[in-house]
């Protein structure tokens, strides 16, 4: 079917769709279609979003949101489960085929419903053998409340070791006030902080030290490519399970950037992704595990999830249906040559980039040289329609809530077709930006962490600059909502 046909079929299906909706609630409606202008008219730079195709959205609109389904595919605590059944059997397979990988569980609703899956998994298969044959039990699922009560004492003697947020891991790799942090005695590896760069030594020191059962390897905010292999043979040397969480990297593992000693899939027991992040797909999250894990992430369901979102599994198999066509490495690769070119226009304007550039999907600048912190440089960009997210930078002076970067990632507006020339006119019109805020001051008249100026008519400069690339790039081209 030509580009053309389905950008009118979709516009066809979404005109109706609100017409439906508004007869219900029309502000729904409305906000939903002033959603899309909102996005269609923004430089999205936001690392960890993208836009899905009108297919894998139109998928998650269906009938198969009204389904209970908990269980696994043919073993359903439900009856009626025949079509959920192929779809999450479908969504598994392209995801198997896609990563290479022994065996997908497509259930979690989320990231960080992946991880817990993922951690409960872990906990249960390293548990179980010697531990549960005592109890004798054959699985966690068996055990007793006193069963119970001695594993949560033996879980509470369990270690993991992960990337510290301020170094650009994520919350659930251990920081103490998420779960991962209770559930676990953790320590945090960091990266050095000269270069920004992980340093494999240090982690490994760390590792022999505190002899952790999960290394957790993986980031949200690291601007540089990881090397899995290491990663395994530093858990293997302390008899760790590895487990990547590739969250934000899932894109450029399925468009086959990132492959060999960079391909987390190989070299990990147990991986972790959410499926709308690089990887373009819905909104949710999925495990992938080598054979000998795939048992206890099985039980994910009833362990730490409920009923699957039968809808979403369904435009996850769309997804990944879409990431195993050629095109999806073509768009992969163009990712992570236009974080060069951001990276490159940043540098060549006199910008810092936390490790100095990128080789990956996302470019951490760090906006203390332009006075500003990384929360007045969120706003001032906000306000000339440029979205990004603040971001801590390693050691940062400003602390967590106001810090001192800019997290910038090239997944979205890929999406739309930019390329070198368009992310090199992005870096332009951030630096002008920022070159032209001044930090406010506090009531008492000292220098503020929050308030700012935007100079005088920077703001539609910058907008009208983005809007012609924009329209050169359309979101969704065709789909017409007037
Ligand atoms: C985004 C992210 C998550 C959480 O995903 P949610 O779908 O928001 O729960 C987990 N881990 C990493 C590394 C992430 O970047």
């Amino acid at each position: 079917m030509s580009d053309a046909h389905i950008s009118a079929l979709t516009s066809s299906a979404y005109q109706q769709a609100l017409e439906v909706i508004a007869s219900v609630e029309p502000r729904i409606a409305e906000a939903t279609r002033k959603e899309l202008a909102d996005q269609r008219g923004s430089l999205k730079l936001i690392a960890s979003e993208n836009y899905a195709s009108p297919a894998v959205l139109l998928t998650m609109g269906t009938w198969f949101s009204d389904k209970y389904a908990e269980g696994t595919v043919g073993h359903r605590f439900y009856a009626g489960c025949q079509n959920v059944d192929t779809v999450e059997a479908l969504a598994a397979e392209h995801a198997r085929e896609l990563f290479g990988a022994e065996y997908a569980y497509a259930q979690p609703h989320s990231g960080i419903d992946a991880n817990l899956v993922a951690f409960w998994s872990i906990l249960a298969h390293r548990v179980e053998g010697p531990w549960l044959e005592r109890l004798e039990k054959k699985n966690v699922n068996d055990l007793t409340d006193e069963g119970w009560e001695e594993l949560r004492h033996e879980l509470g003697n369990q270690r993991l070791l992960g990337m510290s947020l301020d170094s650009g891991g994520h919350l659930t790799h251990g920081f103490r006030p998420n779960i991962s942090g209770k559930m676990f005695h953790q320590q945090q590896y960091g990266t050095d902080p000269e270069t920004g760069l992980l340093d494999y030594d240090v982690v490994r020191a760390k590792a022999k030290e505190f002899k952790p059962l999960v290394l957790v390897a993986g980031y949200s905010a690291y601007p540089r490519r990881v090397n899995f292999a290491k990663m395994r043979e530093i858990a293997d040397e302390v008899g760790a399970t590895l487990m990547v969480d590739m969250a934000h990297f899932a894109g450029l593992v399925a468009g086959k950037v990132f492959v060999g000693d960079e391909d987390p899939v190989p070299h990990a027991h147990v991986v972790t992704t959410t499926t709308h992040k690089s990887l373009r797909g819905p909104r949710g999250g999925m495990v992938l595990a080598t054979e000998e894990y795939a048992p206890s992430v099985d039980r994910g369901c009833p362990m730490v999830l409920g009923g699957p979102l039968s809808h979403v599994m369904a435009a996850k198999a769309v997804a990944l249906a879409e990431a195993r066509q050629p095109a999806f490495q073509t768009y992969a690769q163009q990712v992570a040559d236009n974080a060069k070119s951001l990276a490159e226009g940043f540098l060549s304007r006199g910008a810092d980039l936390v490790t100095g550039g990128t080789d990956n999907h996302l470019v951490l600048l760090d906006v203390s040289a332009f006075g500003l912190t990384g929360r007045q440089a969120e706003s001032a960009l906000l306000d000339a329609g440029v979205v990004t997210n603040r971001n801590s930078v390693p050691n940062d002076r400003n602390g967590a809530w106001y810090t001192s970067g800019i997290r910038l990632g090239t997944p979205a507006l890929t999406t739309r077709g930019f390329g070198h020339d368009e992310f090199d006119n992005v870096a332009e019109l951030i630096v002008h930006v920022l070159q032209n805020t001044q930090p406010g001051t506090t009531k008492a008249g000292g220098p503020s962490k929050a308030s700012y100026e935007l100079g005088e008519g920077v703001a539609d400069k910058v907008k009208d600059a983005s809007a012609e690339m924009l329209d050169k790039h359309p979101l969704y081209p065709g789909l017409d909502l007037a």
